[in-house]
């Protein structure tokens, strides 16, 4: 594994890095106070090919590879991880699951679409009795005649309210259990399909969450996504990438709780001399530091199995299983360091250990991603 960034990856930083601190940075804590969603963000973001850096040059996207992704990812999760979780939904779960289970005529519609940012995409797959356990899907695709129609709920699902296109999940023949879920591409402006926005959140206000509720939504087969009963195994190469992504943004919180409280111990006085000078804040910040380093090289490391085109999922779980616990014990470590001071929105770490603690839930659970790194060591799966 190459451990140094290559000229076009420092370029592709340094830009991702001048937009967060031109374009996010500045508006991050009043919209999360405020829980205001960042449209004016990505309509500045989508041109630059941000939004799906994966994604080829002609369509869009910015036509970097899984390192690229990992350093744009972690730079706008150092800013705000509101913008980051919306970014890692339309890219990571909806944009690049069309790319890899696409027909030409749905790439061909919304690709483009994505990648400029002119549509905003979702991933509904969690139900209110279907969390970790995923496989049990309850909202029902019924066949009539020549199309499909869709009536349940869906739970938790980020953008849900903001999003004009849904890759959502179905059962479609529940006596087939996992191996009856199907996959659907359903304009969230289709007949039938109601958003409402979750209020109140810990985190992440300003990447709204909503639940939705389908009545008898009618779709046709060109909005299948896959084969019919392939959906379960559709959903879990989308959080391959999706998982990767929230890693890679999770490390850069870290990153900004470790910057941010360096910064604060040089310049905060007491018993006479800096914080930095008292040997238990050298010993948060050397804790910060080599997790937050540990969680880079297995955000890496999953970038070079992907560019590589190989499996990937007990490395990309590894990853950010690391880094978003990596996030959250940061953060809390930054807050204490900062003192009183931190404790307020008066600095960045209080709203990063607020967001953090999300990303241990989001896209499988520590727990969850534990199970899956369990499996592929002893290869007994304990799910069932
Ligand atoms: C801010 C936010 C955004 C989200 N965005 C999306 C989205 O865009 N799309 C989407 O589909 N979903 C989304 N979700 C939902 C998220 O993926 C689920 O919340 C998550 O999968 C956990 O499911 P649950 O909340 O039902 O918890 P449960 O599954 O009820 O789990 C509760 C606790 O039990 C543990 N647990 C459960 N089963 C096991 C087991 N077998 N072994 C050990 N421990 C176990 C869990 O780890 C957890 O600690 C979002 C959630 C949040 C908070």
């Amino acid at each position: 594994m190459e451990f140094d960034l290559t000229h076009a990856h420092h370029q592709v930083r340094e830009n991702a890095r001048i937009f967060a601190t031109d374009h996010i940075l500045p508006s991050a804590s009043h919209n999360d106070q405020a829980e205001i969603f960042p449209h004016q963000i990505l309509d500045t973001l989508g041109p630059t090919g941000m939004m799906t850096p994966t994604l080829p040059r002609e369509i869009g996207g910015l036509g970097t590879d899984f390192i690229g992704e990992a350093l744009i990812f972690e730079e706008i999760g150092k800013a705000c991880s509101s913008v980051r979780t919306i970014l890692s939904v339309h890219n990571s779960l909806c944009a690049l699951t069309i790319l890899q289970w696409g027909t030409d005529h749905q790439k061909e519609r919304y690709l483009p679409a994505l990648a400029g940012g002119k549509i905003l995409g979702c991933f509904a797959l969690t139900e209110f009795t279907a969390g970790s356990h995923a496989t049990q899907q309850n909202l029902l695709a019924k066949r009539s005649v020549d199309h499909w129609i869709l009536s349940g709920q869906k739970a938790w699902v980020s953008s849900g309210s903001e999003a004009n296109l849904c890759l959502l999940f179905a059962q479609t023949d529940p006596q087939k259990g996992y191996r009856g879920i199907t996959a659907f591409l359903i304009p969230t402006d289709t007949p039938g399909f109601h958003a409402v926005k979750v209020s109140g959140k810990t985190g992440l206000r300003a990447a709204h969450t909503a639940h939705l509720t389908l009545e008898d939504v009618e779709v046709s087969d060109e909005q299948l996504l896959g084969d019919i009963g392939e959906g379960f195994k559709i959903a879990m190469s989308a959080l391959d990438n999706g998982r990767f992504g929230v890693a890679a943004g999770c490390l850069g919180q870290a990153q900004a709780c470790l910057e941010a409280s360096i910064a604060y111990a040089r310049d905060r006085q007491s018993f006479g001399k800096p914080l930095a000078g008292h040997q238990l804040v050298q010993g948060m910040l050397a804790d910060m530091a080599v997790q937050t380093e540990t969680s880079r090289l297995l955000v890496y490391q999953a970038a070079h199995l992907k560019n590589k085109g190989v499996p990937n999922t007990y490395q990309t779980s590894m990853a950010k299983l690391h880094a978003t616990e990596t996030a959250v014990t940061v953060a809390r470590l930054a807050v204490q360091l900062h003192g009183a001071a931190g404790y307020t929105n008066e600095y960045p770490v209080e709203r990063h250990l607020r967001d953090a603690l999300a990303t241990t839930i989001y896209e499988g659970t520590s727990q969850i991603q534990k199970l899956i790194i369990g499996r592929h060591l002893t290869g007994q799966s304990a799910f069932a």
